[in-house]
């Protein structure tokens, strides 16, 4: 299936050589070797998959990855590291990159790489609506029930209870809580999670007083507790 995908790579024969590639396989590519740049056009208009060189002029990679995810939770993400990369290719899939490939790479792997995380993408739509025990989440709606209770939530508690209950028993950290919920503000601060999860847990406990699921995790986050 045919896909608008963005690459943002700054040097010249990568970018020639891989959107030649994803054109023959019809893809419709845009390139840019600037990250400010790409920036721009992503804040407008988001793709349906994101190649992302590491180390770009005026905006890098994982910041350009950061403000992404913060828009989307589901835009398929790729990397393209240099080997000598190594500490940020293992940042990049913390913050959510879906893959990575190292250079030099061959154009072929790239492609199969791309065919994959574009069908993965598609599923990921309909995971949107998510259900974890008692709670369940609708993305498209950003409506909340909880054991079949409507609970009324803000866009910015959704996300978080969203960001939290995707994996549950995996501690998630205010940092990314943030980022998650925040289309980019810097202004916000540790203390605002903990502000906004204290109003999420009472919302959910009006609806159900024996309501537990978000744990404190001394330190670290929190976590959405994985047999609630
Ligand atoms: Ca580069």
């Amino acid at each position: 299936m045919p896909a608008k995908i963005v690459l943002v790579e700054d040097e010249q024969n990568i970018r020639d050589t891989v959107s030649y590639a994803l054109r023959q396989e019809g893809h419709q590519v845009t390139g840019y070797a600037d990250g400010e740049e790409a920036w721009k056009a992503l804040e407008r208009r988001l793709p349906d998959l994101l190649i992302l060189d590491i180390l770009l002029p005026r905006l890098d990679g994982l910041e350009l990855c950061r403000r992404v995810r913060a828009r989307s939770e589901s835009l398929p993400l790729m990397f393209l590291t240099s080997r000598d990369e190594e500490f940020d290719r293992v940042l990049g899939l913390e913050l959510g990159a879906d893959d990575y490939l190292c250079k030099p790479f061959s154009v072929r792997e790239l492609c199969a790489r791309v065919k994959v995380l574009l069908r993965r993408g598609v599923r990921r739509e309909s995971e949107q609506r998510l259900r974890v025990g008692a709670l369940e989440l609708d993305g498209p709606r950003h409506t909340a029930r909880w054991k079949d209770q409507a609970v009324r939530l803000t866009v910015t508690e959704f996300r978080m209870l969203q960001c939290l209950a995707r994996q549950p028993g995996v501690v998630r950290t205010r940092e990314q809580l943030l980022a998650e919920s925040f289309p980019h503000d810097q202004y916000m601060s540790d203390r605002t999670v903990d502000t906004h999860i204290k109003r999420l847990r009472r919302k959910l406990a009006a609806a159900d007083p024996a309501f537990a699921g978000i744990e404190t995790i001394y330190g670290l986050g929190y976590r959405y507790a994985a047999e609630s």
